[in-house]
């Protein structure tokens, strides 16, 4: 098979990061018989630097023409003095609105070779997909200002309708099917009215969903759970705000920036595949990039932009084994540069 990927490789690190990924992807290809074709797009501050705008028409319209979407990142201290709007990072907000993409895919998983890296004292490794809708609830709902009857004041709206509970269900359900079957949704039932819309539409989709074991847990006690026992879940699905707040929490977990891949989701199964770091301008073109997330980034692509699941499996058998060896960049102990962590990581695929 071919698939057409668009490249938004960014600045900073990004150009570095993403190359090794590709070159992943085509070893993976080689393996499996695939041909990925990219297709390099400007976005972010190189974007601003060539066309004065950092997410061009014509980046949009080859990103929708493709497969899927393969970000590095974005930004950097050569542009921090523009205005918000004109801004690197307005390219990452124009192409997932353009692209639809109302979920947030982000797995929190602790390898064991990087169990000194997690700041808690674990008995047990853990592996969490963090499935968050991100186009919903209180950062979208009615906000303003007005004066009410105690002085001054600020509202924030959370509001969610049954559909687009529905949607990110699905998206949970069916991840959950490729993992361990474990579902965990998080709200706050016992006090937002949205909340218990939430859980009873969960409700209604867990009966489609026989195979996967379902649980409901409130917010509060899901951020005091996820440091106590990480490895209790698997999927947890989530609304936007808590999502946001949790993902964090569950990423610092992990150890590492430079290991954390993220998906992001519409209806189609275009999706924009990044690591969740930033351009990191402090190290770009020091070969100290971990390339680690962006990889992981690719293999999150085969897996549910083109559903190739062994493809994917390879890939991340692969980076534990890079791991397990030690064969890493600075960030998490090693002493190899970006390129050399590839090159493992492909002579291990
Ligand atoms: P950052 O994630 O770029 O860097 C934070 C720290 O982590 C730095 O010390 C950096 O060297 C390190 N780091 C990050 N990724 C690493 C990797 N792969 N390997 C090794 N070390 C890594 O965050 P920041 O410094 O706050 O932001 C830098 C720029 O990136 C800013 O312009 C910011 O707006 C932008 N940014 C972009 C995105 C994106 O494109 N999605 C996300 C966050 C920040």
């Amino acid at each position: 098979m071919k698939y057409k990927i668009a490249l938004l490789k960014g600045d900073g690190i990004g150009p570095e990061i993403v190359d090794s990924a590709t070159r992943v992807l085509d070893k993976t290809g080689e393996k499996f018989g695939h041909e990925f074709i990219y297709n390099s797009l400007p976005a972010g501050g190189n974007a601003i630097d060539k066309y004065g705008i950092p997410l061009p028409e014509e980046t949009v319209k080859e990103c929708l023409a493709s497969d899927s979407v393969l970000l590095g990142a974005v930004g950097g201290p050569k542009w921090d003095n523009l205005p918000g709007d004109k801004r690197p990072e307005k390219a990452l907000l124009g192409i997932r609105k353009a692209l639809g993409l109302y979920s947030n895919l982000r797995p929190a998983k602790l390898y064991n070779a990087l169990k000194d890296y997690c700041p808690l004292r674990l008995n047990n490794a853990f592996d969490i997909l963090i499935v968050r809708e991100l186009t919903g609830g209180i950062y979208f709902g009615e906000s303003g200002r007005r004066m009410g009857i105690n002085g001054y004041e600020a509202f924030d709206t959370e509001c969610y309708s049954e559909p687009e509970i529905e949607r990110i269900g699905r998206v949970a359900f069916e991840a959950a099917r490729k993992r361990n079957k474990k579902i965990t949704s998080i709200d706050k039932a016992n006090v937002l009215e949205s909340s218990r819309l939430w859980r009873e539409t969960m409700h209604k989709l867990k009966n489609e969903y026989k195979d996967i074991e379902y649980s409901d847990m409130l917010v509060d006690n899901a951020a005091m759970q996820l440091v106590r026992n990480p490895s209790q879940f698997d999927v947890i699905v989530t609304s936007n705000m808590f999502g946001d707040i949790l993902s964090d929490e569950a990423s610092q977990l992990t150890g590492s920036i430079g290991m954390l891949p993220s998906a992001s989701l519409g209806i189609s199964s275009l999706g924009l595949y990044e690591p969740i770091h930033g351009s990191a301008p402090d190290i770009a073109g020091q070969g100290k990039a971990n390339p680690i997330a962006t990889i992981l980034s690719a293999a999150m692509m085969l897996k549910y932009s083109f559903n190739l699941n062994d493809e994917s499996e390879c890939i991340e058998n692969a980076v534990t084994k890079a791991l397990d060896n030690g064969y890493t960049t600075p960030d998490i102990g090693g002493s190899l540069n970006t390129v050399c962590v590839t090159d493992k990581i492909i002579e291990l695929l």
